[in-house]
């Protein structure tokens, strides 16, 4: 008899599969644990994420929905576990399709066993939910899936070092006749060069054979990597065919914690400073030079790049996160982690606050992590390179635990970089902030400089010939900061003011725009002296006419360091000076550069002084 009342009883299928790698887990963790490429490559239907829709789940919880074979599948997922780089797994649990439960655990076992250093086991249990799950799971996963799944993994460790691109490739090509046409003609307003030509031909390759997922967050350190190819030549070139038509810019707001994509943009205008996270159930503001990142995507002309998502939660969403665990309420677990040197911290997802550790030689090699509603304690906690953690719910609900680095990925291009570059000014003259809106880009380093006596220039030799002169004076000084890859921000007449992201770059384009000035000098005449000041600290992005502008309390002080130049010499700020790299420099550069502190001490604006340093290049040719 059929008894809608009572739910069938069905089996549990276990499967576990092995395959020996080569690579070692370390290698692998990036790519097995990339469940969103994982998931496109089986061919899995993109999910649609009902989370915000449903309410009511905790600890990063998703309610996701796909349709397979025309049927609707959907789930609530429990946030993946991981401990990096030797496991990872998840459990979802379905209210429509043919399976009840999943439970999937991969695990990395490093092994010495021949070519192989890897045992990749990785086990599913699954629990149908109704006659056609019975008979679809033994096919689908007990014989399909064990057979792709080892493909794919042997492909992923076939090419991790030698051609770790053909990961993100697939054999398909996805342009049409007219999309490479078209790619051609848009083509022909980038530079000729020999550097734009290679990396056209990278481009064009990429967008016919590169996967939805990778082509939908074009990240530029990745390709430069990718590409071999020096990092600002490739940012320069994707803003270069973003200006051409060819790439859409993507400026995307993270979190601060899960470090996730909140709010993506195509023109900083459309920026608003305070986001929402869903999964961190946090407010925040964005700022510059952690929170905004720039990626790229083709325009829908060139290729359809849908952004679809295969997995919203795998490790690889948040890499910098070491380990994650879900406790229950009183529960425990001990984990052996192998961490590099470097600053963790640990917190639990809603609970305020984090716990801050080191790693270190000689540090604990074991501890034991209390998470209770009384918070985190602020102890000096020293961690070693191989730790057992014991983690504790002292608390009466449910915990997420995160053990995560606190450095920002340098993998990211900060819109505080990308502002402060000059091809960034140039090709987009009129990408800048709503008008009223300021948000804090971190430090920058802010010159100021003038041309010394100009007036009696003018006198001296002209008008015309003086203005040739000062004109060419600014395409000197721009060669010289686009060097360093910093930027001009606005000129006020012959008075130029410009960003750097790191004093040390600055103070070398400015010896750099002296020394060219000296050389540029015809036989007779006297050359053109540079008056300079440098100042190096936080700044606040605005829109001024339309432009991308600076202002702050450094801009007002770079400003004022200016004045003290000769024009033979360079004037830095105390924050300047003591700048690591400027240390080094100097000791370096002993030998030519001269430095004295200047018999003055400049006022701030609450009343603090700062002392005022003088750099002068020592002229060697004499
Ligand atoms: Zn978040």
């Amino acid at each position: 008899m059929y008894n809608t009342g009572n739910k069938m009883k069905y089996p549990v299928f276990k499967y576990r599969w092995r395959w020996m790698l080569k690579n070692s887990p370390e290698e692998l963790w990036k790519y097995i644990s990339n469940t969103e490429l994982f998931n496109h490559d089986t061919g899995l239907p993109p999910v649609n994420d009902l989370t915000a829709d449903g309410g009511e789940l905790v600890n990063a919880r998703h309610r996701l929905k796909f349709y397979r074979l025309g049927i609707p599948v959907e789930w609530v997922e429990e946030p993946f576990q991981w401990v990096r780089p030797e496991r990872f797994g998840v459990l979802r649990e379905y209210s429509k399709g043919p399976v009840a439960f999943m439970r999937v655990i991969v695990n990395l076992n490093k092994i010495e066993d021949g070519d192989h250093k890897t045992l990749l086991t990785y086990d599913v249990d699954i629990t149908p939910r109704n006659p056609l799950g019975l008979l679809a799971i033994p096919i689908q996963v007990g014989l399909i899936s064990r057979i792709q799944f080892g493909k794919i993994f042997n492909r992923y460790d076939s090419h991790i070092g030698i051609s770790e691109r053909s990961i993100v490739f697939e054999e398909k090509n996805h342009l049409n006749s007219g999309n490479i046409d078209r790619i051609h003609k848009r083509a022909a307003a980038l530079p000729k060069d020999e550097t734009s030509n290679h990396l056209k031909e990278k481009l064009l390759n990429l967008l016919s054979f590169g996967t939805e997922p990778y082509l939908s967050q074009l990240k530029p350190r990745t390709l430069s990597v990718m590409w071999n190819v020096p990092y600002p030549e490739v940012l320069t070139f994707l803003l270069q065919a973003t200006r051409a038509g060819i790439l859409q810019m993507q400026w995307e707001i993270l979190c601060p914690l899960c470090r996730g994509a909140k709010e993506s943009y195509e023109h900083l205008d459309e920026l608003d400073s305070s986001v929402h996270c869903e999964t961190c159930n946090i407010d925040f503001n964005a700022n510059f030079e952690q929170s905004v990142s720039l990626t790229f995507r083709p325009v829908a002309a060139i290729r359809q790049v849908r952004g679809e998502r295969f997995c919203v939660a795998g490790p690889q969403v948040t890499p910098h996160i070491i380990m994650q665990q879900l406790l229950p309420p009183e529960g425990m677990k001990t984990l052996s982690i192998q961490l590099e040197e470097g600053a963790y911290r640990f917190r639990a997802l809603d609970s305020p606050g984090n716990q801050l550790v080191r790693v270190v030689a000689g540090g604990d090699d074991k501890y034991k992590i209390i998470v209770s509603e009384a918070g985190w304690d602020d102890n000096d906690i020293q961690l070693s390179h191989d730790v057992s953690i014991t983690l504790q719910n002292d608390s009466s609900h449910e915990k997420l635990v995160i053990l995560e680095r606190t450095a920002w990925s340098d993998e990211a291009t900060t819109a505080a970089e990308v502002t402060a570059m000059q091809s960034f000014r140039d090709l987009f003259s009129s990408e800048a902030l709503r008008p009223g809106q300021e948000i804090s880009v971190g430090s920058l380093a802010i010159v100021f400089t003038d041309l010394k006596a100009s007036t009696n220039l003018y006198r001296r030799i002209g008008d015309a010939p003086a203005f040739g002169l000062v004109m060419d004076h600014f395409d000197t000084l721009k060669a010289e900061i686009v060097k360093e890859n910093g930027s001009i921000v606005k000129t006020i007449g012959d008075a130029v003011m410009a960003a750097f992201r790191s004093p040390d770059a600055a103070v070398r384009a400015m010896i750099g725009a002296q020394e060219a000035l000296k050389l540029n000098t015809n036989k007779g005449q006297d050359p053109l002296k540079l008056k300079v000041g440098i100042h190096w600290g936080p700044c606040i992005a605005v829109n001024l006419n339309e432009r991308l502008d600076y202002f702050g309390t450094t801009v007002n002080m770079a400003a004022r360091l200016e004045g003290f130049s000769s024009g033979e010499d360079i004037i830095l700020s105390e924050a300047v000076f003591e700048d690591p790299a400027i240390v080094k420099m100097i000791a370096e550069k002993s030998a030519k550069l001269d430095c004295d502190k200047i018999d003055t001490t400049l006022k701030g604006f609450e009343g603090e002084k700062f002392n005022v340093f003088r750099i002068t290049p020592v002229n060697q040719e004499g």
